[in-house]
């Protein structure tokens, strides 16, 4: 039957529409994948700049505290060379200076410690940021490629979709029916004969049913699974 072509013409792109879709899905998650892989690299990357700062912040700090030590140990020493100021007050003060000195050199340590800190933070960051940076880059191409697949799929569901509109214009509506009343428990509803076989549910027919497809007066369908059959190269 001519109609059981068209109803298979129908199904066969219904098919790939189903298929595109799938594909689109896909891509979708995809694409949402790589977004977020996206993110979080650049996340990293900040947080890694973040870090950084603040040890550079923390080391500014350090070498405040330490030119204030500093300044505060040349103004006692300036007092104390001057030798102004009664002798208990001038051992307190060289007291303090040396107590000042103690702590001078530990705040020395600190920033040597920090600037040795920064200084490997640095290298690293360069390194992790050349990586990081590579992988955003493929990330970012990987996105446009899909898109880009993706909206050369959509052309082709609008096309399938016009096409699928054409065929079902040539269709007598009572087949039609038929068809989608099928296609709600078969995801096939027609199915092709070969060698005997529906090859829908992979039974063989009867005589009859063959006899019937032959004579091709009516749409035939399997006494078993339901569908419409067409035979191969009908
Ligand atoms: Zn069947």
């Amino acid at each position: 039957m001519k109609v059981v072509r068209k109803l298979f013409e129908l199904q066969t792109v219904q098919k790939e529409i189903e298929r595109l879709t799938h594909k689109m899905e896909r891509i979708d998650v995809d694409v949402d994948n790589y977004r977020k892989k996206w993110a979080d690299a650049k996340k990293l990357l900040q947080l890694k700049e973040d870090a950084l700062k603040k040890l550079k912040e923390r080391l500014l700090n350090e070498e405040l505290d330490l030119k204030e030590i500093e300044e505060h140990i040349a103004t006692l020493k300036e007092r104390l060379y001057s030798g102004k100021g009664k002798s208990k007050e001038l051992s307190g003060m060289q007291k303090k200076v040396e107590n000042l000195s103690k702590k001078r050199d530990k705040k020395e340590t600190v920033v040597l410690e920090l600037m040795d800190v920064i200084s490997s933070a640095e290298e690293d960051f360069a390194k992790i940021s050349e990586d990081v940076h590579l992988q955003m880059d493929s990330l970012m191409q990987m996105i446009e490629e899909a898109i880009l697949k993706r909206k050369e799929m959509e052309q082709q569901v609008d096309k399938l979709h016009r096409e699928e509109d054409d065929i079902e214009r040539g269709i007598e509506k009572k087949y039609l029916s038929m068809y989608y009343e099928l296609k709600e428990s078969l995801k096939d509803p027609v199915a092709v004969v070969k060698d005997g076989v529906c090859m829908g549910c992979s039974i063989s027919l009867p005589s009859d049913t063959i006899r019937r497809l032959k004579e091709d007066t009516e749409v035939v369908r399997c006494d078993n699974c339901g569908r419409m059959l067409m035979i191969e190269g009908d």
